[in-house]
């Protein structure tokens, strides 16, 4: 295997043996990102020199004899509505084209202090509203697998540069599934964990009782380690819960034997792609052969779920939407007088979805309206919850699909909102609920694309996610293939 093709436990071990520099590692990511970047589209911004120059740094301490810790050297990249202080973060929004934050995200300076190497920014759909990164107001991001077909999103740039092997790891920031389902349109793991797990301070806000970042990497040891980087208590962000954060890499134990995994109807939608069914079916069908007890179980309120999320995220997002404003962030177009410039600067800088959502959102919170729509919305929102809370009484993981389809062709259902939002139906729920989920490669598609799974847990208990997934990860070999982008 090549380096780029890697998870960065390997990469680290080959550092602390001598057999690669940090310098040689990156160097390589960066001609990968020469050869195959024009197709993939991964990027918005690309630090190149910073990079090298954190390479040398680490290849230094090597040098004198110095440990180094687990991501230390080792390049990846960080989806572009997170901010790095120095470093343009667009969110993919012409309103923020020029944006260069004065400080780091938490999760960005505890990269930083395990020295891991950031090549850049990744590309989203703009202020990570959407489902397949064709919302940026850039470029569309293509996936990795078949640069015809889109690579999921919002955190479509992030998924397909670990998938294409031009970042080893990436992170993403997952309101509605944007790091589980691009993670399963591309072949890769993807963790969304518990609300609160990992501070969402420097996150550029969407829905900020939904949103949470998370780790999407090759593997899922690579997950574990990376998790255990970047979760933990924050001051900086009161919704941060005040645990402390296991070890997770404790948790990569081949066994599941006397876990009781449920499989919940509700999440085998009609239409929903009979080779993903065939693919989540078979795998939960590996699980039980290796030990676990599976049940099948009712998530009552699963079908209200997308609903409630088009409410409570667009709600949300309006009113942190307001501070694009022309005055105090971003962009300002001219006008007449303040109220002009405000309107002028929203019209010309905003997005078709965003405006979209700041008018849904601006609608159900407007008074005479509030009650009926997002009033109830919260309390379906808690009827999801109790749905999940009832069934963690008598199970440990949920195992679904993490999408209903495999990747679609780009262009396909961006015409159609509706569509698009129904595509989110097995994710939304954990939002709404808080919970913890990973999407983990089951399987492919008839024509190559690859199908992701989800399995769900109890607040905090990631750790029992990680268990599953690798033991079902160890069982077979999806987790080892690799897009043969451009043949190679
Ligand atoms: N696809 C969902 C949406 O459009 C989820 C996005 C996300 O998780 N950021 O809102």
């Amino acid at each position: 295997m090549k380096l780029f093709e890697q998870p960065s436990h390997v990469l680290h071990d080959m550092l602390v043996n001598n057999e690669i520099t940090s310098l040689e590692l990156t160097e390589a990511i960066l001609s990968r990102i020469d050869e195959v970047e024009g197709d993939v589209k991964a990027y918005l911004t690309l630090t190149r020199d910073e990079a090298i120059a954190q390479a040398k740094a680490v290849d230094e301490k090597i040098a004198r004899g110095e440990k180094i810790s687990f991501l230390e050297g080792i390049p990846g990249a960080i989806k572009d509505n997170i901010c790095t202080k120095g470093v343009k973060t667009t969110c993919a929004s012409k309103i923020l084209q020029n944006f260069v934050p004065p400080y780091s995200a938490t999760v960005v300076n505890k990269l930083n202090a395990e020295n891991a190497v950031i090549l850049g920014k990744t590309n989203l759909d703009e202020f990570a509203m959407g489902g397949s990164t064709e919302n940026s107001a850039y470029f569309p991001t293509r996936n990795p697998w078949n640069t015809e077909c889109v690579p999921g999103g919002s955190s479509g740039g992030s998924a397909a540069a670990v998938a294409a092997g031009t970042a080893v790891w990436a992170i993403g920031s997952d309101t509605g599934g944007s790091i589980r389902q691009p993670a399963s349109f591309c072949g890769v793991v993807g963790m969304k964990p518990t609300y609160g797990r990992v501070s969402r301070y420097g996150l550029v806000a969407y829905a900020s009782s939904l949103d949470q970042i998370g780790p999407i990497t090759k593997d899922v040891t690579d997950c574990a380690h990376i998790l255990n980087i970047i979760a933990g208590h924050d001051d900086m962000d009161s919704t941060c819960v005040n645990e402390a954060v296991p070890d997770y890499t404790k948790a990569l134990v081949e066994d599941v034997k006397g876990l009781k995994l449920a499989i919940p109807k509700e999440y085998f939608v009609d239409g929903m792609d009979p080779d993903v069914e065939k693919a989540i079916r078979d795998s939960i069908k590996k699980l039980e052969e290796l030990g676990a007890e599976v049940v099948e179980i009712s998530l009552p309120n699963t079908a209200h779920a997308i609903s409630t999320y088009y409410l409570i995220a667009p709600a949300e997002a309006a009113t942190n939407l307001e501070r694009y404003d022309g005055v105090s962030y971003g962009e300002r177009a001219d006008g007449v007088d303040i109220v002009d410039m405000m309107t002028n600067t929203r019209s010309q800088y905003f997005g078709e979805e965003v405006k979209r959502r700041i008018m849904i959102g601006n609608y159900a919170l407007s008074a005479g309206y509030y009650d009926a729509y997002y009033l109830k919305a919260l309390k379906v929102r808690r009827l999801v919850k109790e749905d999940y809370d009832k069934a963690f009484e008598k199970v440990d993981v949920i195992v679904c699909p993490t999408a209903p389809s495999p990747a679609y062709k780009i262009g396909e259902k961006i015409d159609n909102p509706l569509e698009m939002y129904l595509q989110d139906v097995c994710t939304v729920p954990l939002n709404l609920a808080g919970l913890p989920g990973i999407s983990v490669p089951c399987g492919f598609s008839s024509k190559g694309m690859p199908i992701g799974m989800q399995l769900i847990g109890k607040p905090l208990d990631e750790a029992t996610l990680i268990r599953t997934a690798y033991t079902y990860e160890q069982s077979q070999d999806f987790h080892k293939s690799r897009a043969a982008l451009g043949g190679k």
